[in-house]
């Protein structure tokens, strides 16, 4: 198992190692100090916004923005229904009601038609959407062209799930910069990494002090302990942000290498009928991860023969997520369904994208894939 190729390990090296033990030796060693502040200020202009608060995970992020505007119990938020379960977590956080929309099977990301048919459906009934939580799903920004347009019609505010997108643009605008506030998340296995750790995004300087506060235990500025609200302790550790530091200076060529893994794998799929990338033609993602889509009934094997054959030669792969309208934790959810996002499940596949994957690791996930398709053909 020890040499696994995983599916994207942390890329972690020197840099990090250095700037981590200076923040250590600094003697910040708590949720708030000189690295919190500079990464907050870093990200939020890599990410073109006006400001930044550094959480301690990307849920805790997408909890904040919900609580900050309002979202709670008796309203409904909408959830492409192709996520991490942390998106609609979030919201059952705050007591407020997923509902769960299908996805566009090009991208992946949620379908902006059937939100509107979501829309029109609830004000015929008087109701109206908390909010709208689109995912960039794999790091491909969702269709913001159709979404905000059609959001700002109903008077719905837009989170952006940017946990998965950081360093992709749409249309020239960098994800997390889309919404009224955007959340991003430095988990382990995202594009850059924290170990944990999150982000929460916003131009608007009270939605971004009110998340602040709920961050840090709803202090109120006086000296003794006073409270008048319930708070969270949602704060980014200084030796974390100080990591952030170092993984956001190499990020860019993080971003470079995963590009170079996502266009190796569509020269190797190009003859291939029946096998496309997922989402892939889009020059502004940062290409966190790459999926195919196999069609079964043109390829004759499935997702899973493939993987079963890499998971033999000790490759990690996984399927898409699994929709959220199909987790027994979710069950009885209400849904606005297409059944696109059941059929990139079934069929999706998700390859190893890691920056830290070496060029011989490459070429070993290369020709086993190479070996099963010559098997197959
Ligand atoms: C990773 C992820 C999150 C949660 O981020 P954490 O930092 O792990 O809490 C939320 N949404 C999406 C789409 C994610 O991929």
């Amino acid at each position: 198992m020890t040499d696994q190729i995983l599916l994207s390990p942390p890329d972690v090296g020197v840099l990090e190692e250095t700037y981590l033990v200076e923040a250590l030796r600094s003697g910040w060693v708590a949720p708030a100090g000189p690295s919190v502040t500079a990464f907050e200020q870093e990200i939020a202009e890599r990410c073109g916004v006006a400001h930044a608060v550094a959480t301690s995970s990307g849920t805790a992020a997408l909890h904040l923005a919900l609580m900050a505007l309002g979202v709670g119990t008796g309203d409904l938020v909408a959830v492409p229904t192709l996520t991490f379960a942390a998106t609609a977590n979030a919201v059952a956080y705050t007591g407020a009601e997923p509902v769960f929309v299908d996805v566009d099977p090009h991208t992946g990301n949620i379908d902006p038609e059937l939100l509107a048919t979501l829309c029109t459906e609830l004000e015929r009934t008087g109701r109206r959407l908390g909010a709208v939580l689109p995912v960039d799903l794999y790091g491909r920004c969702a269709d913001y062209d159709e979404l905000l347009p059609l959001c700002d019609r109903y008077g719905v505010p837009v989170i952006e799930d940017a946990a998965e997108a950081l360093g992709s643009t749409y249309r020239g605008r960098p994800a997390g910069s889309l919404g009224r506030a955007a959340v991003l998340s430095f988990n382990g296995n995202k594009i850059m990494t924290t170990s944990g750790g999150g982000m929460l995004l916003s131009d608007d300087a009270a939605l971004a002090d009110r998340c602040r506060y709920l961050s840090t235990q709803a202090r109120q500025p006086v000296a003794h302990y006073e409270h008048v609200d319930i708070g969270y302790n949602y704060r980014l550790s200084n030796l974390l942000a100080a990591l952030g530091r170092a993984q956001l200076q190499r990020l860019d060529g993080m971003i470079a290498r995963r590009r170079t893994l996502r266009d190796g794998y569509a020269k190797l799929f190009a003859a291939t009928d029946g096998v496309r990338l997922l989402g892939a033609d889009d020059a502004g993602a940062n290409c966190w991860l790459t999926s195919i889509v196999v069609d079964p009934t043109r390829t004759g094997w499935t997702a899973a023969d493939l993987a079963g054959h890499l998971t033999g030669t000790s490759i990690e792969t996984r399927p898409v997520f699994k929709p959220m309208h199909l987790q027994p934790v979710f069950a009885g959810a209400r849904t606005t369904l297409s059944g696109v996002a059941q059929q990139l499940f079934e069929q999706g596949l998700t390859l190893p994208s890691g920056s830290a994957l070496t060029d011989p690791a490459v070429r070993k996930v290369i020709d086993s894939i190479t070996g099963f398709l010559e098997g197959r053909r």
